[in-house]
């Protein structure tokens, strides 16, 4: 578009604030960085974002579920992610999820109470290693911690956490971070625009939460563009709502009528233009439209506005055929609500200093340096805990500088199995530790004391592997179920992952 060009003259800028940690973006990742620092003993930390609540993704784009909390009997996602659910649970009708207590139960009532819910209950067989160390291999389901939330009970909880830590962190919303601030290649801050025009505030360290690389893109640091135009990574989505249904007899129909399913999915595209699909909420009148619209990339102004366009027009008649196809849940639907913003799953991605594979997955690498250990939804290890080291939040060349969130350093197949909302919180999580060691030894992010930013996480909640302050259990399932698929399994897993592209579709 437009090959004029305007020049802008040049400007000083009032500085509008100074602070020690400036975290751009309140998503699953930014908010999770602001919070962890204020724990790990950060006094000086703003955050900054566009619109005027927390959680992007996740509150304002209707993304109300989270997979794979757990694997096997143990809960693996923990720390922040897990207190979103601890807090809100105490809300009625906020949440809903198998319990801790019922994790890995092969209780047949439990599987079929939770059956409706996608990723309720395990996709994958058992594996274990039995008395002479021979590979157990059976086909079984057992229950998995995915939990479902009404997105505007987390909004108001993303509050009240921030609200309970306002000695320590400023919070600005309604503000646009536009440019980095910097000195050759260090970050020095950032420049905003808002109703109070352009300013600048600088910082020590500055984790860009933006989940497109807003800032980090601008600095000289290493990046990819858009995901593979296969993934679902590329796909963008307006998510919308449907009130009044009945979702257990729905997921009854789709069991008992498993052709007449297929066709109203496939009709239901049809008439949309793009991949769309009901999945469950946490109310059963209640279910959300999640959409795939191929190959937009979410930082380009007509993808962005043509997704929005494209799914608000084809609300209605994707809805009127809903209820035709299957009155029995959907004769009383009709449309409760739209997200407030577009869902965006991946743009640009940093080419750290460590860029996770599918191998990464499939081999359950290990590291030094590992802020999460997290189960997925990536089935080459059968959504087994993978190791994510935080060179995958740290740039290339570039000081002062983090990018934790679904922006952050992986391959084009990985990406779609580390963009989940988990990871952003983990990720994010481990940026808030490690930029508060930072500040409070008097370094630089690059150069922080990993051993203790694992510490401080570990109090936070967060398990970490081979780590002897950790609860020995953790090692002692993973081992036990084959972690790392050390055996012939590998070589199957490695096949998959050099052939597949995508295993899920979100
Ligand atoms: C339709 C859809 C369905 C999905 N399904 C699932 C699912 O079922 N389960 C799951 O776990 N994950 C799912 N995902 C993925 C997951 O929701 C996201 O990847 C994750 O929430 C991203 O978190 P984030 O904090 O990295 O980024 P974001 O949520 O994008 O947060 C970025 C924040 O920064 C703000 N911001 C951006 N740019 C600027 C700027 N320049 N200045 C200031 N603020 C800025 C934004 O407003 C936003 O608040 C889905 C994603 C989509 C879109």
């Amino acid at each position: 578009m437009g090959k004029k060009v305007y020049v802008e003259a040049a400007n000083t800028l009032p500085v509008y604030d100074v602070c020690d940690i400036l975290v751009v973006g309140g998503g699953a990742a930014g908010h999770s960085a602001a919070i962890a620092a204020a724990r790990a003993g950060a006094k000086d930390i703003i955050l900054m974002e566009r619109y005027g609540y927390m959680g992007g993704d996740v509150t304002g784009g209707y993304v109300i579920m989270v997979p794979d909390l757990s694997w096997y009997e143990k809960s693996f996602v923990r720390g922040l992610q897990e207190e979103w659910f601890t807090r809100l649970k105490n809300i009625p009708g906020s949440v809903m999820a198998p319990t801790l207590d019922e994790i890995g139960s092969e209780d047949p009532a439990l599987l079929h109470r939770w059956a409706p819910f996608i990723d309720c209950v395990s996709r994958g067989t058992y594996c274990a290693k039995g008395p002479n160390g021979e590979e157990i291999r059976r086909d079984t389901k057992r229950l998995v911690r995915a939990v479902f939330f009404e997105p505007n009970q987390l909004k108001i909880e993303m509050d009240k956490m921030l609200f309970e830590h306002r000695d320590a962190i400023r919070v600005l919303y309604h503000s646009w971070g536009t440019k980095p601030i910097m000195e050759g290649n260090e970050v020095k801050g950032v420049i905003f625009e808002s109703k109070e025009g352009r300013k600048a505030i600088l910082a020590k360290t500055v984790i860009d939460a933006t989940g497109d690389g807003d800032l980090y893109c601008q600095t000289g640091a290493p990046f990819a563009s858009l995901a593979d135009g296969q993934c679902r990574s590329s796909t963008t989505a307006v998510v919308w709502r449907i009130g009044g249904i009945d979702w257990e007899l729905f997921a009854e129909w789709r069991r008992l009528h498993p052709d007449q399913d297929q066709a109203m999915r496939a009709r239901m595209i049809q008439i949309a233009g793009f991949r769309i699909g009901a999945i469950p909420s946490n109310a059963n009148d209640i279910c959300w439209m999640n959409n795939w619209h191929p190959n937009r990339d979410c930082t380009k102004i007509k993808d962005l506005t043509e997704t929005e366009i494209n799914t608000r027009i084809t609300i209605r008649e994707v809805l009127n055929y809903m209820k035709e196809a299957c009155p029995l849940a959907f004769r009383n639907a009709y449309l409760y609500d739209i997200a407030p913003q577009l869902g965006t799953r991946c743009s640009r991605r940093l080419k750290g200093e460590y860029i996770i594979t599918a191998n990464d997955f499939a081999f359950a690498s290990q590291f030094e340096d590992t802020i999460a250990w997290h189960s997925t939804i990536c089935q080459i290890n059968d959504c087994g805990p993978v190791e994510i080291p935080y060179r995958a939040i740290l740039p290339q060349k570039i000081e002062n500088l983090l990018a934790p969130g679904r922006h952050l350093s992986s391959d084009d197949v990985a990406i779609d199995w580390l963009n989940l909302i988990p990871q952003c919180v983990g990720t994010g999580q481990a940026a808030g530790v490690a930029a508060a060691v930072a500040a409070m030894d008097g370094t630089n992010v690059r150069n922080v004391d990993i051993k203790k930013v694992q510490d401080i996480l570990i109090d936070q909640d967060v398990p970490l592997p081979r780590n002897p302050r950790v609860d020995p259990s953790y090692m002692e399932c993973v081992e036990e179920h084959m972690y790392g698929l050390y055996t012939d399994l590998a070589k199957k897993a490695r096949a998959e992952a050099d052939g597949l592209k995508t295993f899920r579709q979100w």
